[in-house]
């Protein structure tokens, strides 16, 4: 793995100023402008500000383009735009970016509105799609073919491509860039007209064939595609290339700074070509930062789409995709999910992100919100020999220690439990502090109980019963002897009163850390990880988690933290783990000390 970023910790970027964490208050345009503590853009857009640069104004936009459901890594330009404009009192414009008609589709723009809501944030009235600029895009287009600036090309795509030389060499004119303005004017509007079959012109800019920058090299404008679109139907037969109509759109908002990953850095020549060639009135600026990567994880929507149509997972919401959905229907909050995008900061060189990181946002805003309840995912039947029959007494639990404000409720105890398997061994290893036959424990928020003995199932030899009695002295937090301690606490629920769940235990979709690390000749499919998902039928939980709405998220005691999934009915309740309580990045931060 390349470098990896903690929270709080100083990532370096590419030799220039180390990057913290971002500020949250804007600072006023007046005077030396403070920049100490922030990260690159936003030193960038202070500076502008000081400078008086678009007037002062910060305006960014989000620019999807809805060929798939947003990741987490959307997650990170999300909380950046709207984030910056927040900061700044600028403005912030969700635009679909859906100049492709053919991998586009409603669907996907109304899941990524969905999701940017959920992350927390509001384009109020600035929703825009790039299909909506298609004339003035066109009109741009026959502006530059006028100034000379563009060309029809009617090279055939594979000789455009020998056209275009390598790293090394210098590229080809093509022998159709010196047509006259006429002539370029008429194909293109016959290019519109419909009356070219797909791939026999393309309209190009016309700046060098020998730039060492191959995105300088004469870069296409418009292609012809015979496609319906989403938005505008069979209106139009030709549609601008991404490059062309990105700066067009950023132009046509008056946007100010636009904040793009790394790899579109060899294409901002040619951004502001175009900007400087049609001479905006608005001049929108480039900034290019590193995009998220996070271990165990791939993040790019063609392959998120693969794992979707090869049924490798259930749909784009699967719990275990990064997807917002994924993540969303896991039962992450997006506070979660902000605070992450908040710790990871920003940097001008690319690196991953430890998944564990994330995992450890997760936990810490459940830590803090979750209720605590207990739940029984692999059940063992402890029966108390000298608790009557019948009977049952309530025990006082609170809800969550972290939240005095959560109260307490009353837990059922009575003479039968169910508790785990793993808390019970006939022949324990050494330091085992949970029950073996004549070892005591407490159980949670009750007694302490001394185990008697057991029972086995004649077949299988298999334990099946756990026999104890219990200290009626003990009872937490109130016997006499409420403070006597033993070693081991383990949690429980009443057989009588607990109600079966099904619990989907979730887990990485991948083994490998770099899941692109696949054998010879196989992709990252190779690297699924078999165990991604452990669906347990039939576990208990206590009567206060039962006829809990989809969505309600609580603490299973030593197990980890759950939600309730969407499939759960009024019959069938079903859990989600969310994330387990183990967590890695405590431990390398504490290790890092
Ligand atoms: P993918 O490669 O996953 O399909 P994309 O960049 O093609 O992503 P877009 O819909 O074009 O997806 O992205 C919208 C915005 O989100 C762009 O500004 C893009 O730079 C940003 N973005 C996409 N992926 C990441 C990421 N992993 N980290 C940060 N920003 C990202
Ligand atoms: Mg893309």
């Amino acid at each position: 793995m390349r470098g990896q970023a903690g929270y709080g910790s100083r990532m370096p970027d590419a030799g220039g100023p180390v990057i913290i964490q971002p500020m949250s208050t804007p600072t006023p345009p007046q005077g030396e402008p403070a920049t100490a503590g922030l990260d690159f853009i936003r030193e960038i857009i202070v500076n502008d500000r000081a400078a008086g640069k678009h007037g002062g104004r910060v305006h960014t936009r989000f620019p999807p383009e809805p060929n798939g459901y947003l990741h987490i890594g959307h997650a990170k330009a999300i909380c950046l735009n709207f984030g910056v404009a927040e900061e700044f009192g600028g403005l912030c414009n969700l635009r679909f970016d859906d100049t492709n008609p053919t991998t586009e589709d409603v669907e996907y723009v109304e899941s990524i509105m969905e999701d940017v809501r959920w992350l927390g944030f509001d384009w109020g009235d600035r929703l825009y799609y790039a299909a909506d600029y298609f004339e003035r895009m066109y009109e741009c287009a026959e502006r530059l073919i006028v100034m000379g600036k563009a060309y029809v090309d009617s090279l055939t795509p594979d000789e455009i491509r020998e056209h275009r030389g390598t790293l090394t060499e210098p590229g080809r004119n093509s022998p159709y860039r010196d047509r006259s303005i006429e002539e370029n004017l008429d194909l293109f509007r016959r290019m519109r007209a419909g009356e070219f079959p797909d791939g026999t012109h393309v309209l190009r800019a016309k700046i060098d064939m020998a730039s060492p920058n191959i995105n300088m090299r004469d870069p296409a404008l418009y292609r012809i595609r015979h496609a319906s679109h989403h938005r505008t139907g069979d209106a139009w037969c030709i549609y601008p290339m991404y490059d062309y109509a990105h700066p067009l759109e950023d132009a046509f908002e008056g946007i100010t700074h636009s904040l793009c990953t790394l790899e579109f850095e060899d294409h901002r020549p040619f951004y502001d070509w175009v900007i400087d060639t049609l001479d905006f009135e608005h001049q929108p600026q480039q900034i290019e930062f590193a995009r998220l990567n996070l271990s165990y994880t791939v993040m790019s929507k063609r392959k998120l789409l693969r794992l979707v149509q090869d049924g490798l997972v259930s749909g784009w919401d699967d719990p275990r995709m990064p997807t917002l959905a994924g993540l969303r229907r896991r039962g992450v909050t997006p506070e979660a999910i902000r605070d992450f995008c908040d710790r990871i900061g920003l940097a001008k060189k690319e690196n991953t992100i430890d998944v564990a990181l994330l995992e450890h946002c997760i936990r810490e805003d459940l830590n803090r919100r979750a209720d605590r309840v207990m739940a029984v995912l692999r059940p063992l039947k402890l029966v108390i020999e000298n608790f009557p029959e019948g009977e049952v007494e309530w025990m006082e639990a609170v809800n969550n220690p972290e939240d005095a404000s959560a109260g307490s409720r009353q837990v059922p105890f009575t003479r039968e439990l169910w508790i785990e398997q793993d808390d019970f061994r006939e022949d324990p290893p050494k330091k085992y502090h949970r029950l073996s036959p004549g070892a005591e424990v407490r159980l949670r928020y009750g007694y302490i109980v001394k185990c008697t003995g057991l029972r086995k199932d004649p077949q299988t030899g298999e334990v099946i019963e756990v026999r104890c009695t219990y200290d009626p002295a003990t009872l937490s937090g109130k016997g006499p002897e409420a403070g006597r301690r033993v070693k081991g606490t383990i949690h429980w629920v009443s057989a009588a009163h607990a109600h079966p769940i099904e619990v989907r235990l979730y887990d990485r979709l991948f083994t490998k850390a770099d899941p692109e690390d696949a054998p010879e000749g196989q992709d990252f499919r190779a690297n699924l990880n078999p165990h991604s998902l452990d669906v347990i039928d039939r576990a208990w939980v206590e009567p206060a988690a039962a006829g809990r709405p989809a969505g309600y998220r609580c603490q299973f005691e030593r197990l980890g933290y759950f939600v309730v999934d969407p499939d759960a009915t009024a019959d069938r309740l079903v859990f989600n783990r969310i994330v387990s309580l183990r967590d890695t990045w405590a431990k390398i931060e504490r290790q890092g000390q």
